[in-house]
């Protein structure tokens, strides 16, 4: 793995390099860690690798990396950079025969998205995007039950992915809050795209479904800040089932309060990201029943769920392991395209391109509908 981003005092990419090394199937080689070329080397000394593979930019790595033998070049990027930067590093990495592992929001734009997903299938390469959430092992269980049809027909879905961390001004003062908050960095997004991406793409993963119309309120409450930090949102989906969508920033005191609720005909699920190892599975005529990260009692968790769980029940599984189960699939696919194999469905099982592109129409969408006194807007 090479990795563009993630320089010293960056949040995600520590994040990423500790869970792309917890299966031992990948090994950082090289990077461009940050924006300043010298920033990048300090960086690198700390990572201890050798001073040859600490670049100075992005375009410098791809080109050296392209000249070495295969086996001792990365396979893939990993990019952990500002929103805006995500297009053109994916760009170059396809163009240079390099797999792409990207940060979400995927772009800034739905027209980037698409040329990268059109560009990923022509040369062939993988791309996965790392919406993060989709990596635990009862969001899996919760998605094999749906699956499964154990909740029968959907009817409804509530999700809501509250923060309080922006509920004041820090942008100008804390590095994650001044680019999250520029439109030149973030796209044309704040709260929708930085956290709101996250709450549609766990939607869509868990019940299959496509949002297909919203009607959406963009909200920005702390004065002077140019993206809102507040969003509300109605959602239609492809089968007739409605739902609800809220995120936030402002929400005053929440930390990464993600929840997800869906209700089909025959019954329920509740998963918080706070209390990610217990899924809670509601029905009609008992009552409610608890599952619970790595207790299988007999087989009723999925292979799903089980593939992607790493110590017995009880002991935590957290956000860092999830991040690991993106990291994990992807690597096996990797391993298998290498090696001519077909990966298996548990392999596969990790966002794309299209999961990506996906959510930037569902963010243009959002603003679009915010903007316009429509009631209903199509999500393209
Ligand atoms: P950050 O500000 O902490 O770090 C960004 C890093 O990118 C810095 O080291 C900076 O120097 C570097 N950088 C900027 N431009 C560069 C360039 N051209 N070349 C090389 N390095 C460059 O940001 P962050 O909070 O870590 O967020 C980074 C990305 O991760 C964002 O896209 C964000 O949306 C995403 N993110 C995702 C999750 C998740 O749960 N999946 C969580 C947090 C952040």
């Amino acid at each position: 793995m090479g990795m563009v981003g993630g320089g010293i005092g960056a949040f995600i990419g520590e994040v990423h390099r500790k869970a792309a090394a917890m299966d031992g199937q990948i090994e950082l080689v090289c990077g461009a860690f940050d924006i300043d070329p010298e920033k990048s080397k300090e960086a690198g000394k700390l990572f201890f690798l050798p001073e040859d593979r600490v670049y100075g930019t992005y375009q410098e790595m791809f080109a050296a990396e392209k000249k070495l033998p295969e086996g001792e070049r990365m396979d893939f990027v990993s990019i952990v950079t500002p929103n805006h930067v995500h297009f053109p590093v994916a760009k170059a990495a396809l163009e240079n025969g390099f797999h792409v592992v990207s940060e979400k929001p995927m772009t800034v734009t739905s027209e980037e998205a698409g040329e990268l997903v059109a560009l990923a299938g022509e040369t062939g390469l993988e791309f996965a995007v790392t919406h993060t959430y989709t990596g635990y092992p009862m969001v899996k269980q919760a998605r094999h039950m749906i699956r499964n049809g154990d909740l029968g027909k959907l009817r409804k879905v509530v999700v809501e992915y509250p923060q309080g961390w922006l509920s004041t001004k820090l942008e100008g003062t804390v590095q994650q809050a001044t680019w999250r908050t520029d439109p030149k960095q973030a796209g044309p997004a704040g709260a929708m795209g930085d956290i709101g991406s996250h709450a549609e793409n766990l939607a869509e993963y868990i019940t299959g479904l496509r949002i297909t119309e919203i009607c959406a309120d963009l909200t920005t409450h702390v004065e002077g800040r140019p993206l809102d930090d507040d969003v509300n949102v109605l959602l239609r989906f492809e089968n007739g089932a409605r739902g609800v969508m809220h995120a936030s920033q402002i929400s005053a005191g929440e930390e990464n309060a993600l929840r997800i609720f869906v209700y089909g005909e025959k019954g329920g699920i509740e998963w918080h990201q706070h209390n990610p190892n217990t899924l809670l599975v509601k029905h009609l005529d008992r009552p409610m029943e608890v599952y619970r990260t790595g207790v299988d009692h007999g087989g009723y968790l999925s292979d799903a769920a089980m593939h992607n769980t790493r110590v017995p029940g009880g002991h935590p599984e957290g956000y860092i392991e999830a991040f690991a189960n993106i990291y994990r699939n992807f690597a096996h696919t990797l391993g298998c395209l290498m090696q001519g194999e077909k990966p298996s469905p548990e392999m596969l099982d990790f966002p794309t391109a299209k999961d990506g592109l996906r959510g930037m129409r569902f963010i243009e969408t959002v603003i679009a509908s915010s903007n316009n006194d429509q009631k209903w807007t199509p999500v393209k």
